[in-house]
């Protein structure tokens, strides 16, 4: 009999499993449980949709699922939400709108997400608060902007300045909305480091984003409808919040099961994504996944992540072990007209907890050579180990050119290059494109 592949959850992660999975072996039997009605769609795409870059949502569908359905043979079944996992008996309990059933499986994914995180605010319950995380979310919050009348907003108040956040207030700003940006730490983007969040900061301001920094919510008035932010210090009028604080790896039916949970919160898993028990694997936002420097389990939700990890696991199952890939926590955001980005380990506190001593140097470079028309800075803090002299991470903002400069110090991290190997990089030059010496050579030349 052919053998079984389950996999729990229908987007990032599980697609790239399911499809991976049935390339390799077309008679393995692969059945996917999606609680919701989207599959194989992008998150990422979301705060654009908002804006108005795109008017018809279905364009964040990577792959539709009749494709999946009909054409890769998947048996791939939307409003099955499993609800259980019995790793001794290796089947899992779904639930449909109609039934409750018992899934036997050889083996298993657990590919359920992230959920954003809502805290205990005051008023939270009230309407016209919403979280961007699935398409129907995202509709909602265009639906409310797009609103004409007394009813349409005219002022919204983001809690959280995190990637989502930024993006949000771009998206809002566009839309002719007056936007408060509310962080409760000194600087928004906290990933990205101080450097990078001050210089997106002054971005928002020139965009008339009110920013309030350090600056705790403690709650919603309205009756309602939401109509103000409570703030520590004031009360500030709004129509509507989008609240995005984080998330939380969707790890609890794992846990049920007696799966081991990791520190970070998110199923541990070794190099293949399998979990504590047998046959049972986890990829994507409720799974941990090494980080390149560090060697530590971390917890970074990014699509990549979870389509490589799902990838991998897809054709684990079909008898051949692919390691799941450490990661480095790249990620890179626009905020209006600046591009910000971040790759390893920038920040002091956890460079020494992963027995590193950091080193580092901010520097300003320019994205063209001075001469060439349409440059503009773009500044670099770059980090190393002061023992080993290997990279361990960078954070950069500028106008242009910020992507392929983390992707070429990311490339650096999964070299274990140290400085001196990253300023005799032989990288591309021409005017229009930078300086001679690029930025990045220049930041490993200064740190050197
Ligand atoms: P998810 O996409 O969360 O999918 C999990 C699926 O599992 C869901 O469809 C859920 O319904 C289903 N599910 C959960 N529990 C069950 C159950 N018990 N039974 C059945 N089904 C279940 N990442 C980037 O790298 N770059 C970006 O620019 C970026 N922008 C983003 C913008 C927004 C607004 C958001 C919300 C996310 C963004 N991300 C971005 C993150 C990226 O979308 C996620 O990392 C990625 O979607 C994770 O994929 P996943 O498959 O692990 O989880």
């Amino acid at each position: 009999m052919a053998e079984t592949f389950v996999v729990v959850g229908g987007d990032a992660a599980g697609m790239s499993a399911a499809s991976k999975a049935k390339r390799e072996n077309p008679e393995m039997e692969v059945v996917v449980f999606e609680k919701g009605e989207w599959v194989s769609y992008g998150a990422c795409g979301l705060p654009y949709y908002v804006k108005g870059d795109f008017d018809d949502i279905e364009e964040i569908t990577a792959v539709p699922k009749e494709k999946f359905i009909e054409e890769r043979n998947i048996d791939l079944r939307t409003h099955h939400e499993v609800t259980g996992i019995d790793p001794d008996d290796s089947t899992v309990t779904v639930e449909t709108p109609e039934e409750t059933f018992e899934q036997s499986y050889d083996s298993l994914l657990i590919a359920t997400g992230a959920t954003a995180i809502v805290p205990p605010f005051d008023g939270v319950e009230l309407e016209d608060i919403y979280t961007i995380h699935d398409p129907p979310s995202g509709e909602a919050i265009r639906e409310a902007v797009d609103r004409s009348g007394p009813s349409a907003p005219e002022t919204v108040g983001i809690v959280g300045g995190g990637y989502i956040g930024i993006e949000m207030a771009e998206a809002f700003r566009e839309r002719g909305l007056d936007v408060h940006v509310f962080e409760m730490l000194e600087h928004v983007l906290d990933p990205f480091g101080s450097m990078v969040g001050e210089v997106v900061e002054e971005e928002l301001r020139d965009n008339d984003v009110n920013v309030h920094l350090g600056t705790r919510v403690e709650g919603f008035d309205g009756d309602d409808r939401v109509q103000a932010v409570r703030t520590e210090d004031e009360t500030i009028p709004v129509d509507m919040v989008v609240v995005g604080v984080g998330v939380d790896p969707n790890a609890a039916l794992a846990e049920e099961a007696g799966i081991e949970i990791g520190e970070t919160g998110a199923i541990a898993v070794d190099e293949f994504g399998e979990t504590s028990a047998d046959d049972v694997y986890a990829a994507g936002d409720c799974a941990e996944a090494e980080h390149v420097v560090s060697g530590a389990p971390d917890h970074v939700p990014l699509a990549l992540t979870a389509n490589r990890a799902g990838r991998a696991v897809g054709q684990t199952v079909t008898g051949d072990p692919t390691p799941t890939g450490p990661i480095a926590g790249t990620a890179v955001v626009k905020a209006f007209d600046l591009e910000a980005g971040r790759t390893g380990i920038i920040d002091e506190e956890r460079a020494r907890e992963a027995g590193l001593d950091p080193v580092s140097v901010t520097i300003t470079s320019s994205s063209r050579a001075h001469y060439y028309p349409g440059g503009s800075a773009i500044e670099i803090e770059m980090v190393a180990d002061a023992d080993t002299e290997r990279v361990i991470g960078a954070a950069m903002v500028g106008e242009e050119g910020v992507t392929n400069r983390v992707d070429t110090v990311t490339t650096a991290l999964y070299a274990e290059m140290d400085v001196q190997q990253v300023e005799y990089l032989d990288l591309s030059y021409a005017p229009p494109f930078g300086p001679t010496w690029d930025p990045v050579l220049t930041a490993a030349k200064v740190l050197n």
